[in-house]
């Protein structure tokens, strides 16, 4: 089998990969909603897969993975490596867990990181209300992330939450040391939410990137007593091009409460130091920006041996990326504990793709069974799906 085409078309924001073979057979993939500017990169990599067996997946991804970053620059050749999954199981016959080492578990946890609720206001009893809400969900999220500190609106909001200057523009750019009043107010909301979830869920927050060493410490003893699911990203994260281990492991080694990290980081070997080092209990990579399925699969289990968990970022991975998701979270080893569940809310989205179960959460879990088919077990109604496109890409189902 031969790639004859590689296609990329914006739809709704998500970039959307399909890959065609000359035996015809063809795969999809996807990117963030937040990254349609990726389309002149997915095709970038055109020239270098085309002619090459699709099948054989880790040969077609040594042609392209050492020309990809950290996020957001990872993302083309992470959807590029779901659309040759799909392939590869559809010319297989088998689910793409399958070819992976097969299923570990038949029902795959979930949390909730990005079905939300607008935030009335940044005071204790705004966080109380809104993880009330959160909580009511129809989809029984039992665990729920909530983002605080410089992960949220409080460097602009709550006034002298800490020692810099409140910065405008790309995702989470203040950093710098807390005030007492910043630190304490951070504890005041935490406490309220905890009086709302008791043990009912887990609760874990997004907290920066944007912490000082001392203070990442201070507010993990002071989580102790909540018993926290994790604290995500406080030092480096999100559109951050490099890990710090070291300083992470510092901070993990003062507190009892999980630190976590990892969304931003593309490939196993820059999760290296993270994982040898222990310097995080949960690691989160995403699999639309790791480098793809096959790469989180191998991270985990790479983890696994070092007795670091697995929770993968997923928010806005769309639903192309929940069934990437899916295939690597089933056969993860039993450091899983939840993928991060990539919510639309462009409701069209579930009209246009078949596959998905309906609904697709039930009890913060879903069915692996419902992505049993060939492949990635999803594709597009491509009759509904023509009307998303574009003008420029009227020929993407051609
Ligand atoms: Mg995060």
């Amino acid at each position: 089998m031969k790639i004859t085409d590689l296609k990329c078309a914006v739809m709704g924001g998500y970039p959307i990969v399909r890959i065609t073979t000359d035996e015809g057979i063809e795969g999809i993939g996807q990117a963030e909603c937040s990254k349609p500017y990726l389309k002149p990169h997915v095709l970038f990599y055109k020239k270098y897969i085309l002619g090459e067996d699709p099948t054989d997946v880790e040969r077609v991804m040594l042609k392209i993975r050492r020309l990809g970053s950290f996020k957001p620059w990872g993302a083309a050749v992470s959807a590029i490596e779901f659309a040759l999954w799909d392939i590869a199981g559809k010319a297989a016959g088998v689910p793409v867990y399958k070819l992976l080492g097969g299923k570990v578990r038949d029902q795959v946890r979930v949390y909730n990181g990005g079905v939300r609720f607008k935030m009335e206001g940044l005071e204790p009893e705004h966080f109380a209300d809104n993880i009330a809400k959160m909580m009511a969900r129809p989809e029984g999220f039992s665990i729920i992330k909530q983002g605080i500190a410089f992960h949220s609106w409080m460097p602009h909001g709550v006034p002298d939450f800490f020692y810099g200057t409140p910065q405008e523009g790309p995702p989470h750019p203040n950093r710098g040391l807390l005030t007492e009043r910043g630190l304490k107010h951070i504890i005041a909301c935490v406490e309220a939410m905890k009086a709302v979830t008791g043990d009912k869920i887990g609760l874990a927050l997004d907290c920066g990137p944007g912490f000082t060493v001392p203070d990442a410490i201070r507010l993990a003893k002071a989580m102790e007593p909540y018993n926290l699911m994790w604290l995500e990203d406080m030092l480096t994260g999100d559109y951050t091009p490099y890990v710090m281990a070291d300083l992470y492991r510092e901070v993990t080694r003062s507190t009892s409460t999980p630190i976590h990290t990892g969304e931003q980081i593309y490939l196993r070997q820059n999760f290296r130091e993270l994982i040898e080092k222990k310097a995080v209990n949960v690691i989160g990579p995403d699999p639309a920006d790791i480098g793809g399925i096959a790469e989180l699969k191998w991270v985990a289990e790479y983890a696994d041996m070092h007795g670091v968990l697995m929770a993968p970022h997923g928010t806005i991975d769309g639903v192309i990326g929940l069934a990437a998701h899916v295939h690597a979270a089933a056969a993860m080893p039993h450091n899983y504990i939840a993928l991060e569940y990539p919510y639309t809310s462009d409701e069209w989205w579930y009209d246009i793709v078949e596959g998905l179960p309906t609904p697709i959460v039930k009890n913060s879990m879903i069915d692996v069974a419902a992505f049993n088919r060939p492949g990635l077990g999803v594709k597009f109604d491509v009759d509904k799906a023509l009307k998303h496109l574009e003008p420029e890409d009227a020929d993407f189902f051609d």
